[in-house]
């Protein structure tokens, strides 16, 4: 039974601070922050009315401010600290949690603000602190990174001898009705997918011009889908903790409109990152263009269609090549019925909640920096069925990857 701060209360705040409230034998207190505390104390209302055993308060915190978290941390004295704000603020809740004694999760690893460039070294770089401290910092524990790093753990430790190659898969077949809208934060979504393409081949990183490369494939109860090879935040940790692999890809599906609508922001500069002058006030035009897009929260009532996120695996298992893909199809419909949030924010938010689970109940320990992928996946995948997001196997039929 522990205390917790869960730090965002946008989609996925929303998702894991219900995750959380439903498992009250582990979550025995929840305070939910953010910079609004309006926002905090709309989604603690709406918890309160469903799960009437739940301990909740929150609490207004700029992330920013290391002090105001340390304050912050020093008064309400949680066991972890769960940062679903965004990933500029990843730094300093870690210094706030390292000053304070208390343990840290998130699900986005860091970037700063000036430049449109994440990577997990300013997190690893903690690593030494984090154990000297007695402390355990879990990095990107929501689907895509998380449960897809997670998977892939799942396939070597029960499928395989050595991983070869790994295409992580990631698709939403769904449809909330807007001509152009992101499925979660505008400014983090845009820069991510606006970035360079990059994946490992024989040892090294190959780079590609944004949405270079793309192919047809099927997912599950979806279909066939034309999706893009990008660069993405598990890669980087997973080739180093799986140094077996010859490839490592990931695909996402963008529609035809969609990347239309991103090239027409890059190209009349609403994308930059730049302050500029506007009536004398200094404005970034991305930071601007996410306040008039739609807030994907919004989004979630009219959201139709699944999500399908997998890993498709090969390799060797007793000197035989094999084949693997393992996936989860989250319905957009069944997840904004549950928690009013659409199936983006609750495939992230609901492997929050269960990472910071296995951190609490100690079936993920440890003191130090961790990427999800090096902690044991079995107790966690099966908390993943169990808590909303059923997972599937599929072994030795034709990937269609190579
Ligand atoms: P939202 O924009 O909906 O929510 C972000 C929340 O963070 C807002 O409530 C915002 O507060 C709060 N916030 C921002 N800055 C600060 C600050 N300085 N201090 C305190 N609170 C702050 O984003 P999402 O909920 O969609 O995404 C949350 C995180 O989840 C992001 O980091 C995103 O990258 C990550 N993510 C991870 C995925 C995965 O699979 N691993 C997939 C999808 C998202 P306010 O509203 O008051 O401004």
């Amino acid at each position: 039974m522990a205390k917790i701060i869960i730090i965002g209360a946008g989609g996925v705040g929303r998702v894991v601070t219900q995750k959380c409230a439903q498992l009250s034998s582990v979550f025995s207190e929840i305070i939910l922050a953010s910079r609004t505390l309006k926002k905090c104390d709309d989604i603690a209302i709406m918890v309160k009315a469903k799960y009437e055993k739940v301990k909740i308060s929150t609490a207004q915190v700029d992330a920013d401010d290391e002090n105001q978290l340390v304050n912050l941390f020093e008064k309400k004295r949680p066991f972890l600290v769960i940062n679903v704000a965004l990933p500029y603020q990843d730094l300093t809740i870690m210094e706030a949690c390292l000053k304070t004694d208390v343990h840290y999760l998130d699900t986005a690893n860091y970037e700063p603000l000036e430049e449109a460039k994440y990577g997990y070294h300013w997190q690893w770089a903690f690593k030494e602190r984090f154990k000297k401290a007695g402390l355990m910092a879990v990095l990107g524990c929501g689907f895509d990174p998380g449960v897809t790093s997670i998977f892939t753990a799942y396939a070597a430790k029960h499928h395989f001898d050595e991983l070869h190659y790994l295409d992580i898969v990631d698709c939403n077949g769904g449809d909330h009705g807007n001509a152009f809208a992101t499925n979660f934060n505008s400014e983090i979504n845009i820069r991510e997918v606006m970035q360079k393409g990059k994946f490992y081949e024989k040892g090294s990183w190959k780079e590609t011009a944004p949405h270079e490369i793309s192919r047809i494939i099927n997912y599950p109860n979806i279909g066939p889908k034309k999706s893009y090879l990008i660069n993405h935040e598990e890669l980087e940790s997973l080739v180093k903790n799986f140094p077996t692999l010859r490839r490592a890809r990931f695909w996402m599906t963008f529609g035809d409109e969609y990347l239309t609508y991103l090239r027409v922001i890059q190209n009349i500069g609403m994308a930059g990152i730049e302050p500029i002058s506007f009536q004398g006030n200094q404005i970034i035009p991305l930071q601007f263009l996410s306040v008039v897009l739609p807030d994907p929260v919004s989004l979630a009532e009219n959201y139709e269609g699944e999500t399908s996120i997998g890993c498709r695996i090969s390799g060797l298992k007793n000197g035989c090549p094999r084949t693997y893909y393992i996936y989860n199809n989250c319905d957009h419909r069944a997840a904004y019925l549950e928690t009013g949030a659409h199936g983006i924010s609750y495939t992230t938010g609901v492997p929050a909640a269960l990472g910071a689970k296995m951190m609490i109940t100690g079936k993920w320990s440890g003191t130090g920096v961790f990427n999800v992928e090096t902690f044991d996946p079995d107790p966690f995948l099966e908390d993943l069925s169990k808590n909303g997001l059923i997972w599937h196997e599929i072994l030795d039929q034709n990937l269609e990857m190579d």
